[in-house]
């Protein structure tokens, strides 16, 4: 399993992509900077985007994944594959009333035509496995204010964990604990401690509370832990409060990150 991170950031500057995981050239976890990140033959790869929730830093860019792709559809239909959303049913219907709803942006579920289109949706529902390129996915609910899944990867042999923006959770650690070989796992690590009752009415953690997080886990302090959604603008507060919890193997993620399990 390759993961190449596109975008790791909570928040959009200079430099800093909003988050988006490609995970063996073919699979995109969340959407927030596929097409900043990469080239277009890249793009052309992507089969599946697999989408925690609909908080805009999450979908933005399959607005433009969505048109560089149809381009190349309308232009002959045989050289490029539709791109499949796969969310919770109520995450599907949110994108097309409120995202690609031809007010927004065009609906590329209908564009160059239904039948053929540049968008296909799939609804998938939490803990029920589904296969895509390979890969077995499973979506697991998680703390947010609207409705969110983290996301194990599962090869065989291996087994990884996206934990997606979440506050205080349960049911993804227990699942994370059941796993015959978990590889590691990426965390939501967004504000300062300074900001714990904004963490926690917005669903996402600070150092402290990730910390208590990780405690849940089996294997704390045996596999790596990857950190994702800091603000950029308080990245180095971040850093030292994450670095006093002194957590074995944890590191903060970078655009540059590429994991390899
Ligand atoms: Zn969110
Ligand atoms: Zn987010």
């Amino acid at each position: 399993m390759k993961i190449k991170i596109l975008g790791c950031y909570g928040g959009q500057l200079l430099g800093f992509h909003l988050t988006s995981f490609l995970v063996n050239d073919t699979i995109l976890l969340d959407a927030g900077s596929p097409t900043e990140a990469l080239t277009l033959e890249e793009q052309e790869k992507v089969n599946h985007i697999f989408l925690s929730h609909t908080h805009l830093d999450h979908i933005k860019d399959i607005a433009f994944l969505a048109d560089n792709r149809s381009l190349k559809r309308m232009g002959n239909k045989n050289t490029s594959n539709s791109i499949t959303i796969h969310s919770l049913q109520v995450n599907l219907d949110t994108l097309k009333e409120h995202f690609l709803n031809d007010h927004i942006w065009p609906d590329f579920t209908m564009i160059p035509s239904k039948d053929n289109p540049t968008l296909s949706l799939h609804s998938i529902e939490p803990e029920k496995t589904v296969e895509a390129d390979g890969l077995k996915i499973t979506a697991i609910e998680v703390n947010h204010p609207v409705p969110c899944t983290g996301f194990l990867l599962d090869q065989g042999d291996a087994q990884f964990l996206y934990s997606a923006d979440t506050g205080a959770t349960d049911r993804i650690w227990e699942i994370a604990n059941a796993q015959p070989n978990l590889q590691g796992i990426i965390i939501d690590c967004s504000f300062t401690n300074a900001y714990q009752r904004l963490a926690d009415v917005s669903g996402h953690l600070t150092p402290k509370s990730m910390a208590n997080e990780l405690r849940k886990l089996d294997k704390y302090g045996e596999i790596p832990i990857y950190l994702y959604h800091m603000k950029p603008e308080t990245l180095n507060i971040i850093q030292a409060e994450v670095v006093a919890e002194d957590i074995p193997h944890l590191r903060m993620l970078t655009q540059v990150d590429e994991l390899l399990f």
